[in-house]
């Protein structure tokens, strides 16, 4: 066993830090470390906005965004398209599409993809809720923008099955050669899915 350099609540605070999307071990030593020298600026404004992040955050019961109210700040946007859904994987899709700002649309997160293997069936996702929004009848368009992963495309299968005879179109997004991708960088599979999903110039 190594020898401990620090006490218990410093201990702590790395061995948390460390559970953190992109920071192993070392990092959260790193990361640590910074936050005590800036006990002042950085450590206790956290601890504040985390206390207030576990308060306040909550899941949003109509999408499934991660707010502070419920409906989410998204769902509540008046001067979003009502007619367009978006349907996507995780939290963190919603996030990266947001960013894009290509769209002003509403989204619905599933939680996850169907994957028979880890056990993950449609009533593990929010496929039924979906369903039910849609057929209320004000989504003319669902986009689904689900990962081009196995998993990802065998759920959009499901999805449009589920969605059929509800009156809405149901499209995904493009597969194909990243804006300022290079062709001979690109493996066999994405190149003949750009060529597939070509469009008039
Ligand atoms: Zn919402």
């Amino acid at each position: 066993m190594s020898k401990r350099i620090a006490g218990p609540e410093i201990e702590r605070l790395i061995q948390l830090l460390a559970k953190v999307p992109g920071l192993g071990p070392r990092s959260a030593r790193r990361a640590a470390l910074h936050l005590i020298k800036k006990k002042e600026q950085l450590l206790a404004p956290l601890s504040v906005a985390m206390a207030d992040a576990v308060d306040k955050v909550r899941v949003c019961s109509t999408c499934g965004n991660v707010d502070t109210s419920d409906p989410c700040t998204i769902c509540t946007d008046e001067r979003r398209d009502r007619s367009l859904l978006i349907v996507v994987e995780d939290v963190s899709d919603l996030w990266a599409l947001e960013r894009s700002g290509a769209m002003n649309a509403r989204y619905h997160v599933l939680g996850g993809t169907l994957s028979p293997l880890d056990g993950v069936g449609p009533d593990d996702l929010t496929i039924a809720k979906l369903v039910s929004r849609v057929a209320e009848g004000e989504v003319k368009e669902v986009i689904l923008a689900v990962n081009a992963t196995v998993e990802g495309q065998t759920t959009a299968h499901y999805i449009t099955d589920q969605l059929s005879g509800l009156g809405a179109r149901v499209t995904r997004l493009a597969h194909g050669v990243p804006v300022g991708g290079e062709l001979d960088y690109l493996d066999e599979g994405t190149i003949a899915a750009a060529l597939k999903s070509r469009t008039a110039f």
